[in-house]
């Protein structure tokens, strides 16, 4: 049974020296055996440094985003065998602030997809709903909307190599949480799309949730039947709740 992936977004956020002190006291937070994978994406310039420090322990590095091209004249991109290159393992691709400052439409985020597996990385595909397409009930229909998108350009056999996100954009770094009935859905939902598409082996894929994960609600949204982990952007910037967040039990 897969095992669930916990991951750190750093978004822009740290200095060397900032990042030299979190990892330190995670790794020496971390149990011998933690519950969880964890995985930490630093911004592109602290990647290599950080890839460093990780070196011999079981925290996995990934990038926030990748250029869709694979190289050439594209000024202040990074292309997936550059990330590969530094020892990345994953890619987030469709991170809703990506989407949404930049820009990034569900076309571009099937490209990047595409370029990250290309280096044999394992894309994180974030999808989630605002919340007026909450509100107005278009939930499922927008998440539906941003799998098919990759699924159809990347065919169906991709998905033995990604993790998908969701992420209910409302509650990115708001501090509201989707209650677990509420992630529940949704995952439950991504994974009969999947399973429609890809047959049992869907089950092996890990579903991740996002949106004001702490080490207080952990548990009861990690307990969800279809939940298989976290996507973390503020509590992954301090060492005590991110290592708490590694710990949690999960009890179904
Ligand atoms: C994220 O960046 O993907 C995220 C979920 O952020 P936060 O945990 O701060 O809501």
């Amino acid at each position: 049974m897969r095992k669930p992936l916990v991951a750190g977004n750093w978004k822009m956020h740290g200095t060397r020296s900032e990042n030299a002190s979190l990892l330190t006291q995670l790794l020496d937070r971390l149990p011998e055996a933690p519950a969880a994978d964890l995985m930490v994406c630093p911004p592109f310039v602290y990647l290599w440094e950080t890839g460093r420090m990780l070196k011999d322990t079981d925290v996995a590095l990934g990038a926030q985003s990748v250029c869709a091209e694979p190289l050439g004249a594209f000024t202040g991109e990074i292309s997936g065998s550059m990330l590969l290159d530094v020892g990345c393992r994953y890619v987030l691709v469709g991170h809703s602030e990506r989407r949404q400052l930049y820009g990034e439409s569900d076309a571009l985020v099937a490209r990047k997809f595409l370029a990250t597996q290309a280096q044999g990385l394992t894309p994180v595909l974030c999808v989630g709903e605002t919340l007026e397409e909450r509100e107005s009930g278009r939930t499922t229909q927008v998440v539906e909307r941003q799998l098919e998108a990759v699924l159809s350009v990347s065919g169906v056999a991709a998905l033995g190599n990604a993790v998908i996100a969701y992420e209910p954009v409302w509650a990115i770094g708001t501090g509201k949480t989707a209650s677990p009935e509420q992630a529940q859905e949704v995952h439950a939902f991504i994974r009969e799309r999947l399973k429609n598409l890809y047959g049992s082996a869907a089950e092996e894929i890990r579903i991740l949730y996002g949106g004001s994960v702490t080490p207080e609600n952990v548990e009861i949204l990690m307990a969800c039947k279809d939940v298989n982990g976290g996507l973390v952007g503020g509590a992954s910037l301090k060492s005590d709740s991110f290592a708490k967040l590694v710990c949690y039990k999960k009890e179904k």
